[in-house]
């Protein structure tokens, strides 16, 4: 059996498990398996270094473990270092661990458009924005813009990765919703409520072209909510997971993945 996982604290409420083993078994993969690998931060390194040896070809890593998978993979990709966080590891036959970072060619697949001379507001100074503002600036958008709640953790992320911090949301031809503002699903967070979280009032949601938001939840997010009402084209935080989690199995098995299927899993009922 060639296992395959995903790991996190916590890691429950994961969606990859049965987008992937959707797909493996639609690319008759059949003596392959993904499954959730639930791991507390002390324990992280050590079930790591474990994995190879219990069978395990690959993992993704998810919140709040993908610097510590950075640092201990003895190979990274340039995305990977240069992002700081690794969200894919890959295990070798003689214990090697090798990091990548697909969040970020994710992001831009998902996208559909290259964001080539586009300005580009991101919102968030998180382990996802780090990616982002990569992946943008990397794809050659410009100038990106960050803003953050907690405005000196967008400083640091604009200065490290060659963005622009802001003390507000600018108008920009591409917005990106790296918080987790939206998350909660509870009928009491309001459109408005939302939107103001992220510094923006619903109108100003208008003057992008296109939204994007990593947050991905069963319906619509606020923030997509508010840019569909406008008219304004958006891409949902569940083709972002997918065009991740396909762009690391499609590493791990060397074959191409089947997106629809991965879609169908991720939009069912869990
Ligand atoms: P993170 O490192 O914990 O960062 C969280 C970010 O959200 C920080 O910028 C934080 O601001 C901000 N934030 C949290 N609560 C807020 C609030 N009430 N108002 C304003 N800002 C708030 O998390 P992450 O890894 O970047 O992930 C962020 C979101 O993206 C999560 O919902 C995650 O599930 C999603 N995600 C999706 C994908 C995908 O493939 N679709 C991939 C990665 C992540 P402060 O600095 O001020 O605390």
């Amino acid at each position: 059996m060639n296992r395959l996982g995903v790991l996190g604290w916590p890691v429950a409420h994961s969606r990859s498990p049965a987008i992937h083993n959707a797909a493996l078994s639609a690319m008759g993969l059949a003596d392959w398996h993904y499954q959730r690998l639930p791991v507390p931060p002390m324990l992280f390194e050590e079930t790591v270094r474990a994995l190879g040896q219990a069978g395990f070809k690959g993992a993704n890593v998810t919140i709040p473990h993908k610097a510590a998978a950075l640092r201990l993979a003895g190979e990274a990709s340039r995305t990977a270092r240069e992002i700081g966080a690794a969200n894919t590891l890959t295990f070798g036959e003689e214990g090697q661990i090798s990091a990548e970072n697909t969040d970020a060619p994710g992001l831009i697949a998902a996208l559909g458009f290259s964001p080539r001379g586009m300005s580009a507001q991101v919102l968030g100074a998180g382990g996802s924005a780090r990616a982002v503002v990569w992946a943008l600036l990397d794809a050659g958008a410009g100038p990106v813009w960050v803003w953050n709640r907690t405005a000196d953790r967008a400083q640091r992320v604009a200065e490290e990765l060659g963005a622009r911090a802001t003390g507000l949301p600018r108008p920009a031809d591409l917005l990106v919703n790296c918080t987790s503002v939206g998350l909660s699903v509870e009928r009491s967070a309001t459109e408005d409520r939302a939107l103001n979280q992220l510094g923006l009032k619903g109108d100003q949601v208008g003057d992008y072209s296109h939204v994007a938001d990593l947050v991905y939840r069963t319906g619509s997010t606020p923030l997509l909510a508010a840019a569909r009402h406008r008219g304004v084209a958006t891409t949902d935080g569940l083709e972002i997971l997918i065009a991740q989690g396909a762009l690391s199995l499609e590493s791990w098995t060397a074959r191409a993945v089947p997106l629809d299927v991965m879609r169908a899993a991720a939009t069912m009922d869990p």
